[in-house]
This record gives structure tokens, C-alpha cells and sequence, in this order.
């Protein structure tokens, strides 16, 4: 450990030692707030802790990973393991999952992500007869998730005049229903949002207090990253697990709270001192990441904030070079600067892509700069877009096996009912819904009894659905033996799904059967880590967990070569070599959506200073003086942001095409000294810009992380096999369940299980032949 520690300055070293009690560190980019967390989890190990009693909640489980691969280097790999580390919603999902019949929810429930959110939403206001225009599905589901995270339940909703006055005035008068119908069609289909599963831990926690003891009890030293961009539903929830033990250690940057729009409070930081007795207050000065210069160009912007705690942040590192902006026609042109200048810098150099990141504002922008990149022949990867699972022939299959474990799925059902098509239409459907709805059923229950129920569908049509719900009884059987893989294997023959994609022999149809051979593998890695189980529902379920809570990050193994293409809002924490923050224009960063008050214009600026704090080695900041948007070419102007770097810190570069493409921009017109380079604060040519030119102000929020998992095999790793001379009443071990007591021994051979009573409450049946126990 000491040999760690050595690897800390002395103001990190204060909170790493800072074992017991509450404490937060505040501190600028790249000071090593999260290599502080890592290294205090293992210097709390290497107090005596208890790996089992540490939860640590990180902004993507890609970063837990990482931190508890660093953590394992020093501590040994088998201790690490039991760390609770993850996001918050993928940590509770797991506790949701044990606890989940006090709530009223089968243990099997499943996640529905916002496609299936949106999809159940437009449903119910279609059935209830509203105005989609006024209604809009994605507004209303922005609307729900701003009350749950707030924990407005929908009693609470109905209990507040004002929230009402407010959704009328809106002239959304029926949210409140809408609001209702979607949490009760939730619940009946057995099936939680990603809201749900903060809001349900909060009522778990809140209306159960043995339940909040015991993980109060489990937890007895909690971290958290990213402390600035909690919500308040998270922020209960911290409070609540920590009130026992007080042992509490938060991390942030309020300079870098940039989620404000989907809930985050900065308040929770601000107010920390406040929350709990005797905070220990800890700064971190030093930027280990970056050179002088993008270290002080980056406080020169976040001076420009009024709303924000002083911070020093300064850097031993080399002075560096000096940013480049670069000035681009068209985002087609800005798209071929960024492929070249990556590629030049790759071929001076001697770089790997990885070393590459391009960052944006909104997902469209990537478009331009893929092509460019296309061209080169540059390896790149895109982040955050749509994710490999919300694929719609992944989501098909996915559907179906989540329809096995969870047949009141309400969206998984529609979803597959009619794909391959079999003749079940639309209006057959409805009436399935209302049927359901009447009898307060699910849609499975009703077509499990569609004889006996009243519905008007012809004979024809109830053959059909007849033979749809024996096809899915046939999947759950076979789910009672069979793994996850042989059980998919099976699906996507036996539903049509394979015939179906083959009927279509187009490229895109192509690489459509690539996604779902894809899918199996990764199903299948996951089968090979958990083949200890012998429960395989378990096993589905699962993997189903993981495919809807993962962001996107993690699909990334980093064994692939890629440059990284991202949002701003996904790069939060990571580094990067070189980094290109494109699209630097008025109305696009800053976002013409946050211009309207000065807390929305900070939030961009926190936004830009996220950005450029992500460059190690060297910063580009381009911008296009004309941009396709909404299928426009629209005019556009450099962003203020650009104007506020000093300028001592920026070398203003024009590339040759762009001198080619229009010799009016030619620095020579303009009497400029140096010919290669034109002064950025030079008047725009006019015949490219008209003034006044109309920019719709319809611009979307991007949501940054979307899913999109490789699913990680679990139980690697240098374990001791059993052999199987265990007897009941044993101690062991496993690696991912802890302790426990064999309760039962079962089968003989290659056979033999045994059911194990685990410390954490969990009973499970394992395969001998597969399970990595040790006695203790
Ligand atoms: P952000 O605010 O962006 O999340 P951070 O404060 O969490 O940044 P880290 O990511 O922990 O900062 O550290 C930034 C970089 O500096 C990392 O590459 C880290 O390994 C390195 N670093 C941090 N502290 C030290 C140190 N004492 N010696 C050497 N390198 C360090
Ligand atoms: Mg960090």
C-alpha cells in the first residue's frame, strides 16, 4: 500500500487517509479527484474494511470497471471483486431485484427503456383521445421523469394545486392522467423505468426501515464521483444509506455540472457542509491532466461564470501548444479540417487513433465528421448514439426473451405479437388492450384466456393468437432448463425471426443478421460466465439487467483502435490526447435552447469548459460559418465562447483548402503579415453571411448516455475450483455472492449441486462443476 500512496501528492493524500466520517473533496478538472476515490477504497481495505461493506457509485459502469481494475492491482484481484462499484441506477437495480416483492413487484420485473417509455406513452395518449401536437410523447415523458426524480409521485401530483396550475397553464391539462395511466400500466405489466428505479429504492427505503437498516448496515463506507450531478432522488438516497455510519466521502467539480436539464442539483454539493456534521473539506489544486495552456485557457472561460465556488486549479506540466481554432464553410469542411489534422497528427507523430477524441454539442453533428473520416480511412467509434440494443431487430429479439421472463412485458408483447408478421393486426391489438384493461389483466393473461374472455375478434384471428401464446409458453418451458444462449438460439428460429431477416438480402438486411449473430455471442459470453448458475431464468434476467442499465461507454472493451466520437455530456471524466470540440457556433454551443436566462448560459459555459478540460496534449475548437441543420444550410456565427479564451492562450489557423475553396478569405486580401494564418477576429466576408438569417429554435436536448453493452463475463479469474467433497452445514465463499451457508446437496458427479443460504440473502443453486467456491 505504501508503494501506492506514493503515488498521491499531499493534498490528495489527505482525503485518501481521511478513513471515518463525512467529508467532500471540491476540486477542478483533472486535480485526480477519482484517483483519489480509488486509491482510499484500497487504503480502506488495507484498513481492515470489508470489500462487501464499500459501495462506490460512479458515473458509468465502464469507470466502476476501471476503478476496480486499479484497485485489484492493489489489493489482489479476488478482494476487489466484491466491491459494490457500478452507476446508481445498475447498483440499485440489483437491490430493487432482492427486495423487489415488498414493493409489489416480481422479482423478474423488467426495465423499460425510454424507446419503450415514449412507445408506452404515445399509446395512452392515443387511447385517451388527446392531441398529439399538444401531447407531445417526449415532452410528457421529460415531464414525468422531472416528477419522479423529484419523487412527485403521482399522489403527491394530484395532492399539489400549483403542479396542476402549471401543466394547465401549459395547456396539458390531463398530464396528470397520462402521469397515472403510465405508472399504473408500469406496475400491471411488472416492469420499472430508469426513474422508477431510483424512485422505488427511495420508497423502499423510506417505508421499510429493517430494509434501510440492513444496507445501512451493509454499506458502511459510501463514494460517490460526479457528486456535482446528482439528483435529488439520488441524493436521498446517499443520505439515507449513510445516516448510520456517516461514512461518506463525495467528489466533484461544480464547474462541471452539466445535467441540469434532465434533474441534476448543484445544490447537493453546494449544501453538503450543511447535510451532515463535521464535513471535512478537502481541495485538490493540481492538474495532472493537462498542458499549461489548456489549463489556463480552461479558468479563463469558467471566470466568465458568475454562479460558482473559487477554485485555484494550476499545472506543473509543460507550457504546451497553444489551442488552434480553426474556421471552416461548411460543416462538411469543418469535418474534412478534423479528418486531416487527426490524420496528419497520427502520421507526425506515430499516434494510435485512441489517442483522438472529437467532441459535439448534439449527436447530428457526428455526421460530417464521420464522412470525413470515412474517407481518410480512420477508424472511429460513436458513442452515445443509437446504442446496439435499441437496434429494432436487437430490440425484436430482445422483446422476446424479455416476454419469457416477464410475460405482463406490456411493450416487449406488442412489440413481438406481430413480428414476423403473423396476421395479427392492429385493430385485433386495441381490442386485446381493452379487453386487458377491463379486466384489469395483463395482455398475456387475456390471450392466455382468450376463450373465456369477452372480445370481439373472429375465429380466424383468435387461431392466430392462440398459436403466438403457445410459441411463447413453449420459450418459457424450454427456459426452465435450458441456459440463455440455447434458449435465444432457439428463439429466433422458432419465432421466424431468422427467416424473416433472410428473406431480405440488401445490405442492410445483411447487417441485420450480423447484429443478431452478434447479439447471441455476446449472449453467450455471458452464459460462459455464469454457468455456475443453475437457475438460467436467473441467468436471462440478468443479462436482460445488464443489456438496459449499461451506457453506452461500456460497450467499449478498449482493445479496438478507434478515434472516439462523443457528446460533450458522455465525456464527462474521461482524457484524451488531442481533443476537437467541433460546431463552436452561436445557437449550437451555446445551445440556442439555453440562451434565455444567465443559469442556462453557465450551464453551456460549464459545458465548454467539460470539454476543453478533456485534452491532455493539444485542444482544437472548430467552427463552420454555414451548417446544415434540420435540412437547412442555415449562416452561422462563431461562438462567444471562442471570444472568451484570452487570446494569448489560441492560434488562430485557416486551412489551405479553405484559402483554396475562396480566395476572399485568402489572408493576403486582408493585408495579413502571415499568409498561412488569418486573424480570427477578422470581419466575416459578408457574401457569405445573411444577416438575421432564421435559426429555428427547436433544437433537441441529446440525453448523452444511451445503452449498449457487451455483456462482461463475471467470474473469471484465479479461483480455487471445487472438488466436491462439500457437506451441508459448510462456510464458503464465492467471489460475486460473498459467504454463505450449503444448505443442501443435491445430484452426484458431474452433476452435483448444492444450494447455498448467501450472507446477503440470496439462495442459490450452483453446479459444483462450475462454481468458484472456496470453504472457509
Ligand atoms: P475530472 O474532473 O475530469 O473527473 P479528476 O479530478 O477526477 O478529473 P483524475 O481523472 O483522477 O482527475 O486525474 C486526472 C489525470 O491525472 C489522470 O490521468 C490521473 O491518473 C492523473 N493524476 C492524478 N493525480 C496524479 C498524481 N499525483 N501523479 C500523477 N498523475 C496523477
Ligand atoms: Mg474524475
Amino acid at each position: 500500500m505504501e508503494k501506492y500512496l506514493s503515488q498521491l501528492n499531499e493534498a490528495q493524500l489527505a482525503p485518501t487517509l481521511q478513513k471515518d466520517g463525512p467529508m467532500i473533496v471540491i476540486a477542478g478538472a483533472g486535480s485526480g479527484k477519482t484517483r483519489v476515490l480509488t486509491y482510499r477504497i484500497a487504503y480502506l481495505m488495507s484498513q481492515g474494511v470489508d470489500a462487501f461493506n464499500i459501495l462506490s457509485l460512479t458515473f458509468t459502469n465502464k469507470a466502476a470497471r476501471e476503478m476496480k481494475a486499479r484497485i485489484a492491482t492493489i489489493v489482489g484481484e479476488s478482494e476487489a471483486k466484491n466491491l459494490w462499484m457500478g452507476t446508481f441506477h445498475s447498483v440499485f437495480a440489483k437491490i430493487l431485484r432482492f427486495e423487489a416483492d415488498k414493493l409489489g413487484y416480481p422479482s423478474n420485473f423488467t426495465i423499460y427503456d425510454t424507446q419503450d417509455s415514449d412507445r408506452l406513452i404515445a399509446a395512452i395518449i392515443k387511447e385517451m383521445n388527446l392531441d398529439k401536437e399538444i401531447y407531445k410523447t417526449k415532452q410528457i415523458r421529460s415531464r414525468i421523469s422531472s416528477y419522479k426524480n423529484s419523487l412527485i409521485t403521482v399522489k403527491a401530483y394530484f395532492r399539489n394545486p400549483e403542479l396542476m396550475e402549471a401543466d394547465k397553464m401549459a395547456r396539458r391539462p390531463r398530464l396528470g392522467d397520462i402521469y397515472k395511466n403510465y405508472v399504473d400500466r408500469c406496475f400491471k405489466a411488472g416492469v420499472m423505468d430508469f426513474d422508477d428505479l431510483l424512485l422505488k429504492t427511495n420508497e423502499l427505503l423510506t417505508r421499510f426501515p429493517e430494509v434501510l437498516a440492513k444496507y445501512q448496515d451493509k454499506f458502511r463506507y459510501i463514494l460517490v464521483d460526479e457528486y456535482q450531478d446528482t439528483n435529488h432522488s439520488q441524493y436521498l438516497i446517499v443520505r439515507a444509506l449513510s445516516d448510520r455510519f456517516q461514512n461518506i466521502c463525495v467528489v466533484g467539480d461544480d464547474a462541471q455540472s452539466i445535467y441540469a436539464f434532465r434533474g441534476a442539483n448543484i445544490n447537493n454539493i453546494l449544501n453538503f457542509q450543511k447535510d451532515y456534521d463535521d464535513v471535512k473539506l478537502f481541495r485538490l489544486e493540481q492538474n495532472y491532466r493537462s498542458t499549461k495552456n489548456i489549463v489556463n485557457a480552461a479558468n479563463s472561460i469558467i471566470d466568465k461564470n458568475q454562479t460558482k465556488l473559487d477554485k485555484i486549479v494550476w499545472t506543473a506540466n509543460d507550457e504546451g501548444a497553444k489551442i488552434k481554432v480553426n474556421r471552416s464553410l461548411t460543416d462538411g469542411d469543418e469535418g474534412r479540417f478534423v479528418a486531416s489534422s487527426i490524420f496528419e497528427n497520427k502520421m507526425q507523430n506515430q499516434l494510435p487513433n485512441s489517442d483522438f477524441a472529437v467532441l459535439y454539442r448534439t449527436n447530428a453533428q457526428s455526421r460530417s465528421i464521420e464522412d470525413a473520416l470515412r474517407k481518410r480511412d480512420i477508424p472511429y467509434r460513436i458513442y452515445g448514439g443509437l446504442s446496439f440494443y435499441q437496434r429494432k431487430e436487437i430490440k425484436d429479439v430482445l422483446s422476446y426473451l424479455r416476454l419469457i421472463i416477464n410475460p405482463a412485458d406490456e411493450e416487449a408483447l406488442k412489440r413481438v405479437i406481430n413480428y414476423p408478421a403473423r396476421g395479427i393486426g392492429q385493430t385485433t391489438m386495441d381490442r386485446l388492450v381493452v379487453a386487458a384493461n377491463s379486466y384489469g389483466k395483463t395482455i398475456f393473461e387475456v390471450l392466455q384466456n382468450i376463450d373465456q374472455v369477452e372480445i370481439n375478434v373472429n375465429s380466424g384471428a383468435r387461431n392466430k393468437l392462440r398459436d403466438f401464446t403457445t410459441l411463447i409458453e413453449s420459450f418459457q418451458v424450454m427456459n426452465q432448463t435450458a441456459n440463455a444462449f440455447e434458449l435465444a438460439d432457439h428463439v429466433v428460429k422458432a419465432s421466424g425471426v431468422i427467416r424473416e431477416l433472410n428473406k431480405d438480402s440488401t445490405p442492410e438486411g445483411v447487417a441485420r443478421m450480423e447484429n443478431i449473430e452478434e447479439l447471441l455471442n455476446g449472449i453467450k459470453d455471458f452464459v460462459e460466465g455464469q454457468k455456475e448458475i443453475v437457475d438460467a431464468t436467473a441467468s436471462l434476467a440478468e443479462f436482460l439487467e445488464d443489456v438496459a442499465l449499461a451506457t453506452d461507454l461500456d460497450a467499449d472493451k478498449g482493445d479496438a483502435d478507434h478515434v472516439a466520437l462523443m457528446t460533450i455530456h458522455l465525456a464527462k471524466g474521461l482524457e484524451f490526447p488531442y481533443v476537437y470540440i467541433v460546431g463552436l457556433e452561436e445557437d449550437l454551443f451555446p445551445s440556442a435552447m439555453s440562451m434565455g436566462t444567465r443559469s442556462e448560459l453557465e450551464e453551456e459555459r460549464r459545458l465548454f469548459y467539460v470539454a476543453l478540460t478533456r485534452a491532455e496534449k493539444q485542444a482544437y475548437l472548430t467552427y463552420a460559418l454555414s451548417r446544415y441543420r434540420w435540412g437547412k444550410l442555415i449562416d452561422s456565427e462563431p461562438s462567444r465562447f471562442i471570444e472568451e479564451i484570452d487570446e494569448e492562450y489560441l492560434d488562430i489557423i485557416t486551412p489551405i483548402e479553405e484559402r483554396r475553396f475562396n480566395p476572399m478569405l485568402d489572408a493576403d486580401i486582408f493585408g495579413d503579415p502571415e499568409p498561412n494564418k488569418v486573424r480570427f477576429k477578422k470581419p466575416v466576408q459578408p457574401t457569405f453571411k445573411k444577416k438575421g438569417a432564421p435559426v429555428s429554435k427547436v433544437e433537441k436536448k441529446v440525453l448523452p448516455a444511451s445503452k449498449n453493452l457487451k455483456p462482461v463475463s463475471q467470474t473469471k479469474g484465479n479461483t480455487n475450483l471445487f472438488d466436491s467433497n462439500l457437506v451441508v452445514g459448510n462456510m464458503v465463499e464465492h467471489l460475486r455472492f460473498g459467504k454463505g451457508e450449503v444448505l443442501k446437496i443435491e445430484g452426484a458427479g458431474a452433476d452435483t449441486k448444492a444450494e447455498i443460504k448467501f450472507n446477503n440473502g440470496g439462495v442459490k443453486k450452483l453446479l459444483l462443476r462450475f462454481a468458484k467456491l472456496e470453504v472457509i
